[in-house]
């Protein structure tokens, strides 16, 4: 019972760290010290309310310890046994421990994809997501903050990486420290992304901060994670989205050439 408790309060304790580190970075830098330099990135003009941001750390507070009980589940109890995590580095060549991470990000955005499109249901979408959707100008602090019913879910993609991807301790980590600054980059409410990234190929692939963003002020519509690929393939995708980039990006690069 002592061992459980003492793995429980270093992998929540782990959680808590990892969240306030990155979104508190995101945060300092973007809304106290630097908020003026990035101005005219800001995604919507609105000013974020207090009461957001302490709502939005209380839920992410809530999830990060349905995320511990799920994580104690998978490498603590008799399940590990069924998994495909793997304790040797050696077993799977270092390549592999690369290429896990990037396949468990393809997983989890189709997961998330249909998850998401289920949890805007109407039947089920005020008794779960409506929580993460009261934010409707998102802050960096929006990341985990989800109803207790949808944070089961939402953590559940470990469960599922771990039946059927045979992933190292260390690249389980790297996914879950890597998804969450793409996810605080999600909720900035800010555009960051540099002024040639239009011009390349994975405009068209990946998500960007304006893409989440307009999922949260229209409700409907852009809602893969981290990549276009779904909602492009269900005809999902906000239809001006690429135009609202462009302006933005207008605005913060005014004396450059398109
Ligand atoms: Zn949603
Ligand atoms: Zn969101």
């Amino acid at each position: 019972m002592i061992e459980i408790i003492r793995n429980a309060s270093i992998i929540l304790g782990a959680t808590l760290l990892r969240y306030f580190f990155i979104a508190g970075v995101a945060f300092l830098f973007f809304y106290i010290f630097l908020n003026k330099r990035f101005k005219t990135g800001k995604i919507q003009a609105k000013v974020l309310k207090k009461k957001d941001i302490i709502r939005e750390v209380l839920h992410s507070c809530q999830s990060a310890a349905v995320f511990t009980g799920i994580t104690l589940l998978i490498l603590f109890s008799p399940i590990k046994e069924y998994t495909l995590i793997y304790d040797n580095v050696n077993d799977y060549s270092y390549w592999w421990l690369i290429i896990s991470i990037v396949v468990s990000f393809v997983i989890h955005d189709t997961y998330f994809y249909w998850m998401h499109r289920l949890l805007h249901h109407r039947k089920i979408y005020k008794y779960t997501h409506v929580v993460h959707h009261r934010s409707i100008n998102p802050s960096p602090w929006a990341s985990y903050s989800f109803h207790i019913l949808e944070a089961i879910p939402e953590g559940l993609v470990l469960l599922l990486l771990a039946f059927i991807l045979p992933m190292h301790i260390i690249a389980i980590s790297l996914f879950t420290i890597i998804g969450l600054i793409i996810n605080v980059y999600g909720h900035l409410g800010y555009e960051i992304a540099p002024k040639a990234f239009r011009g390349t190929v994975f405009f068209k692939i990946v998500n960007t901060s304006v893409h989440h963003n307009l999922h949260h002020s229209r409700f409907h519509g852009n809602y893969s994670l981290y990549f276009r690929f779904w909602d492009r393939i269900m005809n999902t995708e906000i239809t001006d989205y690429e135009k609202h980039y462009d302006l933005l990006q207008k605005k913060r690069f005014p004396n450059e050439k398109a």
